[in-house]
């Protein structure tokens, strides 16, 4: 399977580019989640040419257009990161990234609480990194991240659940993207969309079903910032529950009064909160293929990322 493109904050591949030469390692995205995704570093403080090592920086001002100023020579160097953000965004654009996983407190990289200085010299916890408000609001359907969050199993489930649906999207548009696959593409992300938001899911069915109508351009990107939309919804232990019985109804027929029933009673455990999510499914699929259903095997909230990540093992 081709690698998931994603930008990240160098720093954190453990490459000593910060302003004192030093790193920030993140071993969760070098060890693990490195084997799935294929990495683009960025590091705005010395790509746009400020030096190894450089003095600290920090945020100051508007919140809206805050300044970045040197900490100690008090220098503000506000335009030439963000001229060289601008031109960096442009070259990105060919690397066709599915996510971004920031640097969080940094004033370039971060990408939310980032501390902004006010006229009183006190920090508050309100601002975005330089580089990452640019970055964001030039693509605002790729997911974004920082490496805090990401130990937050429930955050770094959703992250790498949306940078997977982004791959698999892209690469339905580079085969052509015709009505078809759009179609197939979203009838095997139903549940998934459902997992989330079944308003959003109607939305999208309703799109798919009016394809025709629409310019094909305007179709993929209203498809495409809807089920962004959707999946950046928070999955709860009430949505899950529902998609597991809407699931268990495809297999009414098949099922013996004890499978039923033992099913029945893990998803119970499950919206309980006393099993993961990862214990119905397993056992759903274990159903999927004892009794060879097509429909369901498509499904991609039964598979949306390597099993290995175990990113639905916690409860
Ligand atoms: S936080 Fe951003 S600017 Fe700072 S060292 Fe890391 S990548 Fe570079």
């Amino acid at each position: 399977m081709e690698k998931v493109r994603l930008g990240i904050s160098t720093c954190l591949l453990g490459e000593p580019v910060r302003y004192d030469g030093g790193h920030r390692l993140d071993r969760f995205l070098t060890d693990t989640l490195g084997r799935y995704v294929e990495y683009m570093p960025v590091c705005p403080e010395a790509e746009c040419g400020f030096g190894i090592p450089r003095e600290s920086m920090h945020l100051e001002g508007d919140p809206q257009a805050p300044t970045l100023v040197t900490s100690r020579t008090k220098r503000d160097v506000t335009d030439q990161l963000l001229s060289w953000a601008h031109k960096r965004v442009k070259e990105l654009e060919r690397e066709n990234l599915c996510g971004f996983i920031f640097k969080s407190n940094s004033p370039s990289s971060g990408m939310e609480r980032v501390k902004i200085f006010g006229r009183d010299g006190m920090p508050r916890k309100i601002g975005t990194g330089i580089f990452a408000g640019v970055f964001m609001k030039y693509f605002p359907l790729i997911p974004v991240e920082e490496d805090g969050r990401l130990h937050d199993p429930v955050l770094r489930e959703s992250f790498i659940e949306r940078i997977f649906v982004l791959k698999r999207w892209r690469e339905m548009i580079g085969q052509g993207g015709k009505i078809g696959s759009l179609v197939e593409f979203h009838s095997r992300h139903k549940l998934l969309i459902m997992a989330h938001s079944a308003r959003h899911g109607a939305s999208l069915g309703k799109l798919v079903a009016g394809a025709k109508t629409i310019q094909e351009q305007e179709l993929r990107e209203q498809y495409q910032s809807l089920l962004m939309e959707a999946l950046k919804l928070r999955s709860t232990l009430k949505k899950n529950t529902n998609v597991l019985q809407h699931l268990m109804g495809y297999f009414k027929k098949e099922l013996s009064a004890d499978e039923k029933q033992e099913l029945l009673e893990v998803i119970d455990h499950y919206h309980r909160g006393d099993f993961p999510l990862i214990v119905p499914i397993t056992l759903i699929n274990h159903y999927v293929r004892k009794y060879e259903q097509p429909y369901l095997k498509g499904q991609y909230y039964l598979n949306p990322h390597p099993v290995e990540l175990q990113l639905r093992n916690h409860v």
